[in-house]
Formats: structure tokens, C-alpha cells, sequence
């Protein structure tokens, strides 16, 4: 069995699909969850007094951002995420993608401290596995001049390539794609940036989209789905049309 990516969306931290893990578990899949922190990342930033600027989606990371963000989603954001599994039955272990090092990334262009996963190193998440933990990532990586912020959508999709998942999860707080209010159920990475193209896909949903399909490329079956509704992970490992999924394989309908 192929293992299982699980990304979790800032505002969907605390959602119900994560109460459908120790069942997943149960079945022997592997799992690794990768998380965001964008909202709690702008909140500490605030309270610090220093401005977060966006481009195209993506966080401007200067270096004393950096320093934040670090601070937060390898600290506060991943060490709640570890306790709440935990309350779950879920042995789970806090790394950053630095550690291992799992993620070696090259720099984003005009980004600051920015970062693209160039290589997966699957090691420490491999011998996490092997004692029964499930590994919780959060997204930073290793590059030339020390750690980088890397887009946690892009990230989770970068491991799950690099891990020859089966499933990659992109939960967040919205039902999937949507289009006049409900979600498009499936679509191929081709369809994908015709949507960002077209504008129905705006804000957070661009990465997302460009995620879901760089993994479908990699054979693996993306699913954008609400991390709110308990029985969304298993459901869709069951087969369930869930969410949006994108895959090579979809045949339009
Ligand atoms: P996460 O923390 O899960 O990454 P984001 O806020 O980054 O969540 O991305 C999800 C958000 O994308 C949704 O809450 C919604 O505001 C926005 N969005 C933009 N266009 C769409 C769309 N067509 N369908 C669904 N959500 C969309
Ligand atoms: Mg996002």
C-alpha cells in the first residue's frame, strides 16, 4: 500500500477529517501529515508589528520574517497539531522539513527567504515510520543561506512525489473547487490552470490548484476537500467522490 499525504490549511487545523486517522492507521497505510500556519503566522507577525505582503499568493519572507515563521509553524502551529493527534490516539512526531534534512529547496526569485523543494530526502520520515510515529511536517526547508518558507500546498505535493504516494490530501475550509457554489468533482492537471487563468480560482485556491496538479502528474490522486467534515479521508481512500480530485486519469463526465 502506497502511503497517504495529508496537508492540513490553516483554517482547517482543528477539522474533523484528522478524527478518521487511527482508523486509516488501522489498515497499515503510512501517513504524513504537512501543515501550514499562514493565519497564525500574520497574527504573530501583527502583534510584532511587522507587515506580511503577498505575491501571487506567496508570503514575502524577509529574514526576521523568516525568523517568525519559523518560530510559529515549527513551534506553536506543530506542536498543537502533535497534541491534538495525540488526544486522537495518533503517535505523532513534530519535525521541520530542515530536519533530516527532508526538504532541500533553492530560493524563489524576489521572494526573500522563499523557497521550491528541489529534492525530497524521505529518510527521517521513513524511520519515523519504522517506530510507529506519524511524522507532521511543517513547511520550511534547508537552502543555501540556511531555512526557507516553502508554500505548504506546494510542499505536501513535492513529498508526496517524492514518496510515491497513493493519496495526496489538501484539506482546507472549503468543499473543494468550487463553481457556483458547489464543487467540480474532478479535473485533470491540464484543466487546472485554466481555472487559475479564468480567475474562478483566486487567492490561497491558485497554489492549491498548482499542487494538486503537479502531484497528479506524478500519478497520484489529488484530492482539495474539506478538512472540517469527519469522514472525508477515509470516505475518499474508500473510493467516495469527495471533494474536487485531480488526476491523469480523470475522464471528464
Ligand atoms: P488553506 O489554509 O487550506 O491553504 P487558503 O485560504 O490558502 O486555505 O485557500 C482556500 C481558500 O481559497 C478558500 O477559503 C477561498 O477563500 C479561496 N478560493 C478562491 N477561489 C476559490 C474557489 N473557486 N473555490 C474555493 N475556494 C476558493
Ligand atoms: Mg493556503
Amino acid at each position: 500500500m502506497r502511503p497517504v499525504v495529508v496537508k492540513i490549511g490553516g483554517g482547517a487545523l482543528a477539522g474533523g477529517a484528522l478524527e478518521d486517522l487511527p482508523e486509516v492507521l488501522e489498515t497499515g497505510r503510512k501517513v504524513v501529515l504537512v501543515h501550514g500556519g499562514g493565519p497564525q503566522l500574520t497574527r504573530m507577525l501583527d502583534s510584532l508589528g511587522i507587515t506580511t505582503r503577498f505575491r501571487e499568493g506567496l508570503r514575502v519572507t524577509d529574514a526576521r520574517t523568516l525568523e517568525v515563521a519559523e518560530m510559529v509553524f515549527g513551534g506553536s502551529v506543530n506542536k498543537a497539531l502533535v497534541r491534538e493527534l495525540g488526544a486522537l490516539g495518533v503517535p505523532a512526531v513534530g519535525i521541520s522539513g530542515t530536519d533530516g534534512p527532508t526538504f532541500l529547496v533553492e530560493p524563489v526569485r524576489d521572494l526573500g527567504r522563499v523557497g521550491e523543494v528541489a529534492r525530497v530526502e524521505p529518510r527521517l520520515i521513513e524511520a519515523l515510520w519504522a517506530g510507529g510515529f506519524v511524522p507532521v511536517v511543517a513547511t520550511l526547508g534547508l537552502g543555501p543561506e540556511g531555512a526557507y518558507n516553502v508554500n505548504a500546498d506546494a510542499a505536501a505535493a513535492a513529498l508526496a512525489v517524492g514518496l510515491g504516494a497513493e493519496h495526496l490530501f489538501l484539506l482546507t475550509d472549503v468543499d473543494g473547487l468550487l463553481k457556483e457554489g458547489k464543487a467540480i468533482p474532478a479535473l485533470t492537471p491540464e484543466e487546472c490552470e485554466g481555472y487559475v487563468a479564468d480567475g474562478l480560482a483566486a487567492g490561497g485556491m491558485v497554489p492549491k490548484l498548482r499542487a494538486a496538479a503537479e502531484a497528479a502528474r506524478g500519478g497520484i490522486e489529488a484530492r482539495i476537500m474539506n478538512g472540517n467534515k469527519k469522514g472525508a479521508v477515509a470516505g475518499a481512500i474508500a473510493g467516495e467522490r469527495i471533494g474536487t480530485l485531480i488526476s491523469e486519469g480523470v475522464v471528464a463526465r
